[in-house]
C-alpha cells in the first residue's frame, strides 16, 4: 500500500489500489481508517480492480434510487458494509476469506 496525503481528496480517505489517499496527515496514522481502506484494496484485487469500481458505482446508484438518500445509499454499498463492519478488527484481513463481501449482499424485495 502506498499512502498519499492530499487535501484535494473529496473524502477522509480514498482507496484506489495500490494507493490510499488521505485528506490530512492526522488521518495517515488512523489505524481503523487505514484498515477500512485496506479492506477495500482486498476487495479491489479480488475483483481485478476495474470491475470493483463498476459494481461499486452501480450498487450506489441502485441504492440511491431505492433510498433517495446519499448517506444511506453509500453505507448500503456491499463493499462499504463489509469495511464498516470489520474495520475495527485490525487483524480481520489476516483471517478474512476470499470474496467475504458476498456475506453482506442482502436481496430485499420491498
Ligand atoms: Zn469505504
Amino acid at each position: 500500500m502506498f499512502l498519499v496525503v492530499s487535501r484535494f481528496v473529496p473524502y477522509s480517505a480514498l482507496a484506489i489500489y495500490p494507493f490510499v489517499i488521505v485528506k490530512n496527515k492526522a488521518l495517515a496514522t488512523h489505524s481503523e481508517l487505514l484498515n477500512h481502506e485496506k479492506i477495500h484494496h482486498r476487495q479491489q484485487v479480488e475483483l481485478l480492480i476495474l470491475p470493483f469500481y463498476l459494481i461499486y458505482l452501480l450498487n450506489y446508484v441502485f441504492n440511491l434510487l431505492r433510498y433517495k438518500n446519499h448517506e444511506q445509499a453509500y453505507r448500503q454499498i456491499v463493499f462499504e458494509q463489509e469495511a464498516f463492519a470489520m474495520d475495527k478488527d485490525l487483524h480481520y484481513l489476516n483471517k478474512r476469506k476470499r470474496f467475504a463481501f458476498v456475506k453482506w449482499i442482502h436481496i430485499k424485495t420491498n
